[in-house]
């Protein structure tokens, strides 16, 4: 079908865009090996995290959030986006609809997803070929089954129809004027169990016009020995063009879809973040990542190889699921280093402990900081800060870690707030001083409802209407109102200010208020917010009993960062993490490293200039309150 495996650029570019590929691949990277002798110059990335992905437990995507992942697929450089499924449900149908007038790709091919016709049915009756063929993609893929159990025991039907349901349809697409990717389900399992069907229905669907059989391992248990050993059977059977799609229930789905590689695959079929239904699909950043560093085949364009770790980041935002910071290549945790020994040598070379220069996929070095660390390590963080701790500033931090972590507080996981302690230290203070704190106050109040027994919660949910109604409600409780309000006093220059508000929570109440308060007098302050809030308690060594541990996650335009605090009290614990929250904005845009409009400045800003209150305010108490229910 397609030619020699190698032999054409298997992303569909002319053969000189693949020689400029090739060539700028090949320059300024030391990693890169050159072209393996054996393995495929090129692959085609195939995205299906619109589709394959969607079925991870928790993700539920808008049809605005499948449009925005797209977008991000493409500035990635992926060859293939896999768009959903018309026809299966209405929100891919409207993605289609959208995305043939909305979505401009300057380098992807959208792809329609489908099944083959269905038992003793006619192709040109078939619904779901139908809604392929009305996508608007130039481009689909349709699944197959390549096991005989599951024709016989799933379908209960022939082998015989499945073979003709495999080949009708992709004759049909064909004469739509389609070009036709093969999903063979279940192949590595169907394989094992009878190789002759599962090949029968590769070469029925290879014989209509598909362009590319991809050897599904659905159930995700393959190791790679075996995938090595079934696509080089599969390979000297067909010169059609071989895909990969491995999920990662055995932990080896980017392992074998390396492996189906080195056998003449050319088409490598994964999600970002390895997102997808149980353990998972292949993880596309780590894969392209392999192939593009370390096996010398191209994937996507080599100078988007950088993107990596921004898309990753990004796609989880749309996705609204938090990154694993373990992800290879592209977790905040991939490059990370905590024992002091470590980062010394670190600093001497930095090839010593990592794997890959960082930033050829866009991320970086980050030296994380505990008791555990040495002075080396706090002096390259330092660095990174752009301060100079002297000897003594340096045992300063050091003993203030020492008994800080003794007491419960975790550095590691809290960047914002080591920062603060080392700014104190270094005595350049601007930004730390820019306000404090007279008090704060938090009251949560609770209320039956007026005849609120039993029976009347029940009534009222009952009658299903409004959201007072609807809070859950023990059964055996009666129903009420409950209330959380804060107040927060702050001196900024010379004003005090009394700032009131409510919030679904005391936290909440909390942040509001003093949000209130500081941010109207400050820039830096406009685009941060809370991200995320977790709370752990840990048993005390002294008898008195247990401490909170509460971890605040904040970001800005320029990044995130976070913050800790400790106590016996979970208010005062979050209030702790809430303050260094607000002030880590405030000294990074003093010191020119954050966001602010004192950034472009740079250098040592002084305090004052980060507020943006009149210096000439009376020494007058305002009160700004917030009652709104929310
Ligand atoms: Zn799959």
């Amino acid at each position: 079908m397609s030619p020699e495996v190698g032999a054409a650029p298997a992303d569909g570019s002319s053969p000189r865009d693949h020689q400029e590929h090739s060539s700028s691949h090949s320059a300024g990277e030391s990693h890169a090996h050159g072209h393996v002798p054996g393995l495929p110059e090129a692959v085609q990335v195939y995205d299906t995290t619109l589709r394959d992905g969607t079925q991870q437990e928790g993700m539920s995507l808008t049809v605005e959030d499948k449009l925005r992942v797209a977008e991000q697929l493409d500035h990635l450089g992926v060859a293939f986006i896999e768009g959903g499924w018309p026809g299966a449900n209405p929100k891919d149908e409207e993605f289609f609809r959208r995305a043939s007038s909305e979505l401009h790709l300057g380098h992807a091919t959208l792809v329609a997803f489908g099944s083959t016709r269905r038992p003793r049915a006619a192709a040109d009756d078939d619904e779901v070929l139908r809604h392929l063929t009305n996508a608007g993609t130039s481009a689909v893929c349709i699944v197959a089954k390549a096991s005989d159990l599951h024709v016989t025991e799933a379908l209960r039907t022939s082998l015989d129809e499945a073979v003709a349901m495999a080949s009708d349809s992709v004759a049909y697409l064909r004469a739509a004027g389609l070009r036709v990717f093969f999903d063979a389900e279940h192949f590595f399992d169907g394989y094992r169990r009878d190789p002759e069907f599962a090949l029968r229905v590769l070469s029925a669907a290879e014989e209509a016009g598909a362009e590319a059989l991809v050897l599904c391992d659905t159930n995700g248990g393959t190791l790679p020995d075996e995938v090595e050993r079934i696509v080089a059977e599969v390979r000297r059977r067909t010169s059609a063009q071989l895909g990969a799609h491995f999920h990662n229930d055995a932990g080896c789905a980017v392992a074998n879809t390396l492996a189906a590689v080195r056998q003449g695959a050319t088409q490598v079929q994964g999600c970002v973040n390895g997102y997808g239904e149980r353990a998972g699909n292949a993880d596309l950043s780590a894969t392209i990542a392999n192939l593009s560093l370390k096996m010398g085949v191209q994937t996507i364009p080599a100078d988007r190889l950088e993107r990596l770790t921004a898309v990753a980041h990004h796609v989880a935002e749309l996705v609204n699921l938090t990154l694993d910071p373990q992800r290879p290549y592209v977790g905040t945790a991939a490059f990370a280093h905590k024992a002091g020994l470590h980062t010394s040598a670190l600093i001497r070379r930095s090839d010593a402990y990592e794997h890959i220069q960082p930033d050829l996929v866009g991320n970086g070095t980050r030296v994380v900081v505990s008791e555990l660390a040495g002075r080396s390590t706090l002096q390259m963080k330092a660095a990174q800060l752009g301060l100079s701790l002297d000897s003594p500033a340096l045992q300063r931090v050091l003993d203030t870690l020492k008994r800080l972590e003794h007491a419960g507080y975790h550095f590691e996981a809290a960047d914002g707030s080591l920062e603060l302690v080392m700014r104190a230290a270094s005595g350049v203070r601007s930004g730390l001083d820019a306000f404090s704190i007279e008090s704060y106050r938090v009251i949560t109040d609770w209320r039956a409802s007026p005849g609120g027994d039993r029976k009347a919660a029940k009534g009222a949910a009952g009658n299903g209407a409004g959201a007072a109604e609807d809070r859950l409600v023990h059964p055996w409780s009666s129903s009420g109102e409950l209330t959380t309000e804060a107040t927060v006093k702050v001196h900024v220059g010379e004003q005090r200010i009394v700032a009131t508000a409510e919030g679904n929570g005391p936290v909440n109440a909390l942040d509001a208020a003093l949000r209130m308060a500081v941010e109207p007098h400050f820039t830096a302050l406009h685009n941060v917010h809370l991200t995320d809030y977790r709370v752990r308690v840990l048993s005390s060594e002294r008898a008195t009993g247990a401490v909170t541990r509460v971890l605040l996650d904040t970001s800005d335009a320029d990044g995130t960062w976070s913050t800790i605090g400790v106590s016996e009290n979970i208010i005062e614990a979050s209030w702790q993490a809430l303050v260094d929250s607000v002030v880590v904005a405030l000294v990074r845009a003093a010191a020119g490293t954050g966001s602010g409009e004192t950034a472009s400045d740079g250098g040592a800003a002084e305090a004052g200039e980060i507020a943006i209150l009149p210096k000439e305010a009376a020494a007058a108490t305002i009160t700004v309150a917030e009652v709104e229910a929310i």
